[in-house]
């Protein structure tokens, strides 16, 4: 026999024991009164594991083909409401809030891979005895909506607003990044990088970690559902037009509140099911738990009355979603969330919005734990105490540690959104074709285009880690630092700090950059003439091979010191140089035809014979002779 807490479940039948039925008033408070889920539980397990597999299936016949159907993610739909770009991500989502709409929250409680995460994290907390507890705020709950609103709406409503608005006041939008013309509808439901809208996996790692395991246990179960997820704002609106609910046969029920402690989703069912006679909360996920774990088969997912209807007299209200906080407390969390968000978003160019708003609601919540640790006597997390009578706990230190550890990041990160923020402003204004500063013969830079692009180089610099002489922690993947610095480095006229960045840059690649190449180049003959761009462009091309830039600027380089010799009299030095190219560019009639003509112009001499041999050889055997091996100082490629 097995028994749980007040329910007995002998002859596979559970029945209530009346004598430890909590008072009126006080169900779904009794939390430890939890078992685990059962067929629905298993049958959901079973279909998000499935969801998995999926997922494993379209990038493994990605791997396999090099293309594929575009991800199934409805985070997808920002490209098409955006570039136009339809994807299959959101025909998805579309197709996810339709159904939503009739059939209640479906998507989340049975098809998506966060929710599995997010129960995996619950599911592994339990195992060690810690039944995370949701926190509960009114101000915060309304992110996911704010957050639909930027990532969905907003850039369509620029569109359509922002032209008008400049046009009435011009300057007015200066302060928001520039508005794309609306390309059309485009077909992108097929895709070659199927990982191109992901982020790495260097940082989707550390995203599932907090999203999942620290969500979950500061801010309960559904955590990031609750709090952090702007898709489920969308279902959120589409589950309360669906006449598909959780509804009950309240004769039956006997108010253990066992539904509201299996409720993983902190929906208050015993509360709302005796007002309504059926759930309404649009939190609700229709994971059928409830259903599962109720003794008297009192609940069913069935026709009911979609929650947009559902009554508005005081008693309902009374069994809506409570805060944890006081209205001062809710506003100091958003303020401390809005600090924390901007802080994370897009710092390093690395941490996606989704996993700022993770990392931002984690430590509003520790920041908000500390306060209470600082202020009550009596302070606990998740079933640990913080502060006992007063007197801190080692747990509670530890919570004051990490809080402070968390704030010190938060405000580095902070600090280097900071400087990202104002480099990108500072270069946008020292923005100049990079042929001014490094070619000969242009108009120099304007003074206040230079005093612009030391202002960004200071910015960039203070980007860069603090072993480097810099302020930040992490500095951003690859070498766009480098490159930029090296950018603002050269039109500032510091050429020398622009040949180290770039130096370094091209150091640290795989795969050189073209522009970075041709521009390096370019600077190395401004500062030390063609002498030492013909040296760096050999030891490069050693590195590179036959790069185009670098073919370019060989080309060039050639020319160059083939007219200096023509005009001053020495045909055989230009055709020399000329011959040099061959390596370079390979047959090519034109060039073949130029030295003949110059040797034609050269005075007869034995070297002069030599280089008319080698190039008849050469065009005979019609670009395959190794005699341009013999030139010195020409190598074959
Ligand atoms: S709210 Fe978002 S993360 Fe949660 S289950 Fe729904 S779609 Fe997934
Ligand atoms: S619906 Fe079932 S589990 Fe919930 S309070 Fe009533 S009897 Fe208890
Ligand atoms: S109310 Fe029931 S179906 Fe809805 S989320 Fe809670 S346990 Fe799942």
């Amino acid at each position: 026999m097995a028994r749980f807490g007040m329910m007995d479940f002998s002859r596979g039948r559970k029945v209530v024991n009346k004598s430890v039925r909590p008072k009126p008033g006080c169900e779904g408070f009794r939390r430890s009164g939890t078992r685990a889920p059962g067929r629905s539980g298993r049958r959901r397990a079973w279909a998000l594991g499935f969801v998995h597999v999926l997922i494993a299936g379209h990038l493994i016949h990605w791997w396999l083909t090099g293309r594929t159907l575009s991800p199934i993610e409805p985070s997808e739909s920002m490209y098409t409401l955006e570039n136009g770009q339809v994807n299959a991500g959101f025909i998805f989502f579309v197709v996810a809030i339709l159904s939503t709409a009739i059939l209640g929250r479906w998507f989340c409680g049975w098809a998506c891979h966060m929710v599995a995460l997010q129960d995996l994290c619950g599911w592994l907390m339990k195992k060690v005895g810690i039944t995370p507890r949701p926190f509960r705020s009114r101000l915060l709950s309304l992110i996911p909506f704010v957050l639909a609103f930027y990532m969905f709406l907003w850039p369509s409503i620029k569109r359509e607003t922002f032209p008008f608005l400049e046009s009435m006041i011009p300057g007015l939008t200066n302060w928001f990044s520039p508005v794309k013309a609306w390309p059309g509808f485009s077909n992108h439901l097929f895709v070659d990088n199927f990982w191109a809208t992901f982020p790495s996996v260097i940082v989707s790692i550390p995203f599932f970690f907090v999203c999942g395991f620290v969500v979950v246990y500061l801010l309960g179960a559904k955590g990031f559902c609750t709090y952090g997820c702007p898709y489920g704002a969308f279902f959120n609106v589409a589950d309360r037009v669906s006449p598909m609910r959780i509804v009950a046969d309240m004769s039956k029920c006997e108010s253990c509140g066992l539904c509201t402690a299996n409720c993983t989703s902190n929906v208050q069912i015993s509360r709302e099911i005796k007002v309504h006679s059926q759930v309404v909360d649009a939190g609700c996920m229709k994971c059928l738990d409830c259903v599962d774990v109720c003794p008297n088969g009192v609940l069913s997912f069935g026709l009911g009355k979609p929650g947009l209807l559902a009554k508005k007299s005081p008693e309902a209200q009374k069994v809506a979603r409570k805060s944890h906080l006081s209205w001062t407390g809710e506003i100091l969390i958003a303020g401390a969330f809005i600090l924390g968000w901007f802080s994370w978003r897009g710092v390093y160019e690395q941490i996606p919005l989704l996993m700022a708003t993770g990392i931002a609601l984690s430590v509003t919540f520790l920041c908000w734990k500390s306060a209470q640790l600082l202020l009550d006597s009596d302070v606990s997390l998740q079933q640990r105490p913080l502060r006992r009578g007063g007197v801190l706990t080692r747990g509670g230190l530890g919570l004051l540690v990490i809080t402070l550890a968390c704030v010190i990041l938060t405000i580095s990160a902070g600090k280097s959104r900071w400087d990202l923020q104002q480099s990108s402003h500072w270069m946008e204004k020292a923005a100049v074709n990079l042929d001014q500063v490094l070619l000969p013969g242009k108009p120099p830079v304007p003074q206040e285009t230079v005093v612009a692009a030391q202002n960004a180089v200071g910015f960039l610099q203070s980007q860069l880690s603090i072993n480097r002489g810099g302020w930040a922690l992490f500095e951003p993947e690859g070498t766009r630092l480098e490159e930029r610095l090296g950018y603002m480095s050269a039109v500032s006229g510091d050429l020398p700090a622009a040949r180290l960045w770039w130096s370094s840059t091209l150091d640290e690649s795989s795969v050189p950059s073209h522009d970075l190449l041709l521009r390096l180049g370019q600077l190395i003959e401004k500062q030390e003439g063609p002498r030492s761009l013909s040296e760096w462009l050999e030891t490069s091309r050693d590195r590179w091979g036959l790069q185009p830039p670098l073919v370019t600027l060989r080309g060039l380089l050639g020319q160059k010191q083939a007219t200096a010799s023509v005009q001053s009299g020495n045909y055989f030095a230009a055709a020399r140089h000329l011959e040099a190219l061959i390596p370079w560019i390979g047959f090519n009639q034109g060039l073949l035809g130029d030295i003949d003509r110059l040797l034609d112009s050269a005075p007869d001499s034995e070297e002069v014979f030599e280089m008319r041999r080698r190039i008849s050889e050469f065009r005979a055997t019609g670009g395959d002779s190794p005699a341009v091996n013999s030139v010195p100082g020409v190598r074959q490629n």
